[in-house]
């Protein structure tokens, strides 16, 4: 049987879960429609991350979420009856803020995000809206992220300006628009795409799918398997994400060498799941479950 049928019994899922499992040490887990939807946890997430903690297996969430910092997630997540501590939490922007804090330490930056998620940039020397506007401004980098607001045109043009002067493009995310309770909102793909239309040159983007953000996810394991200390004593096959989107987290983690697992408990179903698996270069999951629940079961021996 292969991972792509979908056994009818709980019995047979599970023994089929257990096999696909085989060698995964530990996971990435996707937030929305993993552990929460619409604001509400998931039935038996609550329990699934307690058995992950008292049976020691390492896992990190793995989210695109990027207009607020990990603790604030973490204080949402909380509320939401899902205890979770920051550090367990890996984002687009944590994924960001890592990237740059490695390659230019000190150097300035121009990160254009909302004022909570700036807050992973602390320590770094981040230039302001007026000071990125000045003719002789230089960075290092232009970090692109869920601006709203202060996406103005001044600061696109500021942000245009530096990467014409050779700072490096790193960019959050690409997505186009997302729901909002207002209705549909532009997403910073916009923005970000706009810069790269304009400088001819390619953002490095730090969220799902990209080799980037599930490289983090693996180093973040890692530390937390490790007592804080990088260790590379678990190696991306031997991680797998779970999430309920297959190309964001199915697909791009298997391209980045991780186990692909794929939860029906979130926005993907049977649709997607023949699409995925026939495109061209498409590969089906690894291993396809009802929930977390069941994913947390299958690694219990
Ligand atoms: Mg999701």
């Amino acid at each position: 049987m292969s991972a792509s049928d979908h056994p009818a019994k709980p019995a047979e899922i599970l023994a089929q879960l257990q096999i696909d499992m085989v060698g995964v040490r530990a996971l990435l887990l996707d937030m929305d429609g993993v552990l929460v939807l619409k604001n509400a946890p998931i039935p038996g997430a609550a329990e699934a991350l307690a058995a992950l903690d008292a049976r020691d297996i390492p896992y990190a969430i793995g989210t695109n979420t990027s207009l607020v910092s990990r603790t604030t997630l973490a204080r949402e997540l909380g509320r939401a009856g899902l205890p979770v501590e920051a550090d367990r939490i890996v984002s687009a922007v944590s994924v960001a803020a890592a990237y740059v804090r490695r390659r230019f330490a000190q150097a300035p930056l121009y990160v254009l995000a909302a004022p909570d998620a700036l807050t992973e940039f602390h320590g770094l020397t981040l230039l302001s809206h007026d000071e990125a506007a000045e003719r002789e401004a230089r960075v290092a980098a232009v970090v692109v992220g869920d601006a709203a607001e202060e996406f103005t045109p001044r600061n696109m043009q500021s942000a245009f300006a530096l990467l014409r002067n050779g700072a490096r493009f790193v960019a959050m995310h690409k997505n186009r628009w997302w729901l909002t309770p207002a209705g549909v909102m532009l997403d910073a793909g916009a923005y970000v795409v706009g810069l790269e239309y304009v400088t001819q040159r390619r953002a490095l983007v730090t969220g799902k799918p990209s080799r980037a953000f599930f490289a983090e996810g693996v180093t973040q394991l890692d530390r937390l398997a490790s007592g804080g200390r990088e260790t590379h004593s678990i190696s991306a096959a031997e991680v797998a994400m779970v999430g309920d989107d297959l190309w964001n987290d199915v697909r791009g983690a298997q391209k980045a060498g991780l186990r692909g697992v794929f939860v029906r408990s979130g926005k993907h179903g049977e649709a997607e799941l023949a699409r995925v698996s026939s495109e061209r270069g498409g590969r089906a999951p690894d291993a396809i479950a009802p929930s977390l629940v069941e994913v947390v079961a299958a690694m219990e021996r």
